[in-house]
């Protein structure tokens, strides 16, 4: 008897499973079929990295695994199996798509092209795997192995890998029907919320934000949660017509309380990163006194561009004035809006807008070592479907890529057949 090896999910976890399966060996053993409910698989893949598809990250092992936050220690034993080189290797030697390293150790295809990739991996496994599209699964049940209901019918399985993602981008087809399937074969799913998301600036942020959209700057920016600090970050942060996005921002977005409504949440940015308030202050007394017929919103635009200048003279009531006669109060003010400027937050960032979903599958209830299901024997959970979400840069594609090896190597360890 063959062993029927059953994919839910085509999004980067499932197709990555389907190449460590054929990579590994599975035709001679097995059948492989995937099913996927968008007419055409990997439809978020193909959004990835601005469309151009960052695959992985090349640092140290030892250093990645930190950009996973909580789960940095679940995730280590798959990185160390299937790490990054390992994820250049099968990109560049096993399916024939080249890649190159970018700032920050981030790999791109020499395309430049996502689709490319996805088609890549599509084609891939096209021999050895039967895939379903268009085909919904609507249940999973434990029956003569796994029975999977879908709109175009029937499936058993004898193993079955769950990788229907998370709920973030869900016109991309990642609508949380993880966490249903997961939940209902008795998993723990921990609430999901965003992260790697732009964050929503309120009523008295809104006008500011928008008056910058566009401009972008480097700060260290802090988010506070009824008068605490509970994260900082330091990067570029873009203003938007809605409030703030840019790397850090949306780094710290995973941070933001999902329950913020009538609470004191706010991101606190310093504009001027690595000089103390002080020192920027004895700055400024110098400007000032060096140039008296200069106006203040100019000689900040030595520190931050002169859109962002202007709107700190606006915002503080300095609009218009010059350094001389500048009264101490208002340095003061000019002082606090460059190291303390406060953005505040109109509810928990928009999932539906995050490039990951924080929260899933209780990593608990998972064998790091396999992916497979610590309540479900036979069942392996991989990518967004699990509490697992990295930091922007190729962590959360290699993240799936590493699951999928594991739950590849560890179905195809088992002789069912
Ligand atoms: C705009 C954007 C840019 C990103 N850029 C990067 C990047 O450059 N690098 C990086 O590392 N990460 C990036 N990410 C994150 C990365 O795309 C995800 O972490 C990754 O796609 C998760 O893979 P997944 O297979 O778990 O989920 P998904 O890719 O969401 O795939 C899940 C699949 O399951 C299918 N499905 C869901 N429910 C059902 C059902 N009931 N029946 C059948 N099929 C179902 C869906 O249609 C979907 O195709 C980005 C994310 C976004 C949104």
């Amino acid at each position: 008897m063959r062993n029927r090896i059953g994919i839910i999910g085509g999004g980067a976890a499932g197709l990555f499973a389907a190449c460590q399966l054929n990579r590994l060996g599975v035709s001679e053993n097995a059948d492989v079929t995937l099913i996927e409910k968008n007419n055409i698989p990997g439809k978020k893949l193909t959004l990835t990295g601005h469309g151009r598809c960052n695959i992985t990250n090349r640092k140290e092992v030892s250093r990645l695994k930190e950009g996973y936050h909580e789960a940095s220690n679940f995730i280590y034993p798959a990185l160390m199996e299937f790490g990054p080189e390992d994820t250049v290797s099968f990109f560049e030697n096993v399916i024939g798509l080249k890649v190159k390293e970018e700032d920050n150790n981030r790999i791109f295809p020499v395309s430049d092209s996502a689709v490319k990739v996805r088609d890549a991996l599509v084609s891939y496994i096209s021999d050895c795997s039967k895939i379903i599209c268009g085909a919904e699964v609507s249940s999973i049940s434990i029956k003569d192995g796994f029975e999977v209901t879908t709109s175009k019918g029937q499936y058993h399985f004898d193993q079955l890998i769950l990788s229907c993602g998370g709920s973030s981008f869900r016109e991309t087809g990642s609508s949380g029907d993880s966490y249903r399937f997961a939940g209902s074969l008795g998993h723990t799913v921990i609430p999901v919320r965003a992260a790697l998301a732009p964050v929503n600036a309120d009523d008295g942020s809104l006008g500011f934000c928008r008056a910058l959209s566009g401009v972008s700057l480097d700060a260290d920016i802090s988010l506070y949660c009824e008068g605490k600090k509970t994260a900082s970050m330091s990067g570029v942060v873009l203003f938007a017509g809605f409030g703030l996005t840019g790397p850090s921002v949306m780094e710290i977005s995973r941070e933001v309380p999902s329950d913020i409504d009538g609470k004191d949440v706010y991101l606190e940015l310093d504009l001027v990163p690595g000089t103390s308030d002080e020192e920027f202050d004895r700055k400024l007394i110098d400007l000032i006194g060096g140039h008296p017929d200069t106006k203040i919103a100019t000689l900040l635009s030595g520190f931050i561009p002169q859109s962002a200048a202007s709107a700190i003279t606006e915002r503080t009531g300095c609009e218009g004035l010059y350094a001389q006669g500048f009264p101490k109060d208002n340095r003061k003010k000019i002082c606090r809006a460059m190291k303390h400027l406060r953005i505040g937050l109109k509810g928990a960032p928009d999932l539906n807008a995050a490039y990951v979903t924080r929260g899933g599958v209780s990593l608990k209830e998972v064998d790091r070592k396999t992916m497979e299901s610590r309540r479900v024997p036979g069942l392996y959970i991989i990518g967004e479907a699990l509490d697992i979400d990295g930091i922007s840069g190729g962590y959360n594609l290699q993240a799936c890529m590493s699951e999928a090896y594991l739950a590849a190597k560890a179905i195809l360890s088992k002789k069912i057949c």
